[in-house]
């Protein structure tokens, strides 16, 4: 048996601050990293093309950074059940190391590779949480249960000590010229374009792949926006948060480092206003691990809602009006605006999502599960755990002590986009119409034909009542 240890990268794109590569360095100079294009993946329907564009542009920056430090990033295609020991019997490799993930298909998945590894005698280290600060075995409450309550997971969460940044590769050993070979032979590629795998993105990416452009995203952003972070994080209209959520998808900035960047910050803050703001993004970082955890110890969420009371709910069938709502052509300014916002950039600000997400369950009664798909085909940072987060707490179907939360959408604009810089940058025929107009959403019928945007689809008043009434006939049922 050779040296050799593969690092099988998954949600992980990185090579700084990597708890399974770094326990991999240390236990052979001699590390190959792998990464496998997963058909039962990319295959399926909510996959959006402008993830896979960034995902891939951050493998190719993953492999220069390989080389930069004497090894190589094998890229196979196939499913990793099979490809995965596969490589590792052909490479005669001593071990195959990966880090743990808290998706449902991804225990299960690494479960059978576990299996094929000890089937072959080849052994295996995957027990390292990387993505996470804390584990959820740390994070439970008084009564020894998995919390199913923010607040109060945040209170513990903030207690426990958080891991410093781990090494980073270097100095590494690769593999020789008939190694590759033996890898090509095994099934390792050249690294195919998001075109060649069959997605097309042809906009700008948002964010620039790569840990080197991640790792100056948070400098910039803990430098100056993060003491502004608890004002400005609300304007959809101005860069107020980091912007980090597609890097913290795929691992290409390690949670540890973003946590160090964090600290310094707090150390570096005059004042206890700033330092507020630093503490309400940690808060953020905290609602991503929450839903993290609620997916490893409740992978049940991953397909409907938590709550009794909404497992059966009435939703209603009206596929123009689900269209209106993807399409942004509600009639609802702030709604189209935040809709087109991802449609065209594949990104949408956090408000807006909480906006758009309220109006398609609360004022178009359509069920949740079809926005959250929609946000996945669509999002460059989709990710399970959050987004069905995010759709289960504005769908008041989740976690979430508050039953009926419902978005005023007029009232949003007014708080939130006062000026409607938001509304006009991305819904161009009502570039001209007036402010007022604008974020009252009352406009005119008139100027609406005149412009080209079309009515209200619904009528917000009429449409929460009839939430209201369904919920609580559900109550009585469920
Ligand atoms: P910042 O405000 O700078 O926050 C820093 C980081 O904290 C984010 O990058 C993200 O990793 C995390 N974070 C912030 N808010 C949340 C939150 N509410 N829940 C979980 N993590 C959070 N986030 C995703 O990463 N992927 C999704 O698919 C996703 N879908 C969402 C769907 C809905 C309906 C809602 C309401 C929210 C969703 N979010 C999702 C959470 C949030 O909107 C985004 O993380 C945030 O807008 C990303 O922008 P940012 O990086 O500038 O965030």
């Amino acid at each position: 048996m050779s040296d050799l240890i593969l690092f099988w990268h998954r949600r992980d794109l990185r090579i700084s601050d990597n708890t399974g590569l770094a326990a991999a360095k240390q236990q052979s100079p001699k590390v190959v990293g792998v990464f496998c294009l997963d058909p039962n993946i990319l295959e399926r329907d909510d996959v959006a093309p402008v993830k896979v564009t960034y995902m891939i542009g951050c493998l190719q920056k993953l492999q220069e950074r390989y080389a930069q430090v004497g090894s190589q990033l094998l890229i196979l295609h196939a499913n990793p059940v099979q490809a995965i020991p596969a490589l590792a019997e052909a490479m005669n490799a001593k071990a195959v190391f990966w880090n743990w993930d808290v998706e449902p298909y991804s225990q299960e998945r690494d479960r059978t590779v576990i299996n094929a590894l000890k089937e072959k005698g080849i052994q295996f280290l995957n027990q390292n949480w990387d993505q996470i600060l804390n584990s959820p075995e740390q994070l439970r409450t008084g009564s020894n249960q998995p919390y199913t309550v923010y607040t109060p997971f945040w209170k513990n969460w903030i207690t426990k000590p958080k891991a410093n940044p781990v090494e980073t590769l270097q100095n590494v050993e690769g593999l020789t010229e008939a190694e590759q070979e033996i890898a090509k032979l095994a099934g390792a590629l050249t690294l195919p374009s998001a075109k060649d795998l069959g997605f097309v993105w042809d906009g700008e990416l948002i964010i620039s792949p790569g840990e080197v452009a991640a790792q100056e995203r948070l400098e910039e952003f803990t430098a100056i926006a993060i003491t502004e972070y608890q004002e400005q994080r609300n304007f959809p209209a101005v860069d107020g948060t980091s912007q980090l959520s597609a890097a913290l998808k795929f691992g290409v900035i390690g949670i540890r480092t973003v946590w160090q960047a964090t600290i310094e910050a707090l150390e570096n803050s005059r004042s206890e206003e700033t330092a507020v703001n630093i503490r309400t993004w940690q808060q953020e970082l905290a609602w991503r691990e929450f839903y993290q955890h609620a997916m490893y110890n409740f992978p049940e969420l991953a397909n409907g809602a938590f709550r009794d009371t909404f497992k059966n709910f009435p939703w209603q069938t009206n596929e123009e009006h689900f269209q209106a709502w993807c399409e942004g052509r509600t009639g609802y300014p702030i709604v189209d605006a935040a809709m087109r916002q991802m449609n065209e950039s594949g990104w949408m600000h956090n408000r807006c999502r909480m906006i758009v997400a309220s109006f398609l369950t609360k004022d178009l009664l359509i069920n949740p599960q079809l926005g959250e798909k929609y946000f996945m085909q669509r999002l460059i940072d989709g990710d399970l755990s959050a987004n069905n987060g995010g759709w289960q707490w504005s769908a008041s179907s989740g976690m979430d002590p508050k039953p009926v939360r419902i978005f005023n959408p007029a009232s949003q604009t007014q708080k939130f986009d006062p000026e409607g810089e938001y509304i006009r940058q991305w819904v161009s025929e009502l570039r001209s119409v007036d402010t007022e107009y604008l974020v009252t959403g009352k406009i005119p019928s008139l100027e609406r034909h005149a412009v080209g945007y079309p009515e209200p689809i619904v009528d917000h008043k009429i449409q929460q009542q009839q939430f209201k009434l369904r919920y609580q006939q559900q109550k009585i049922v469920s």
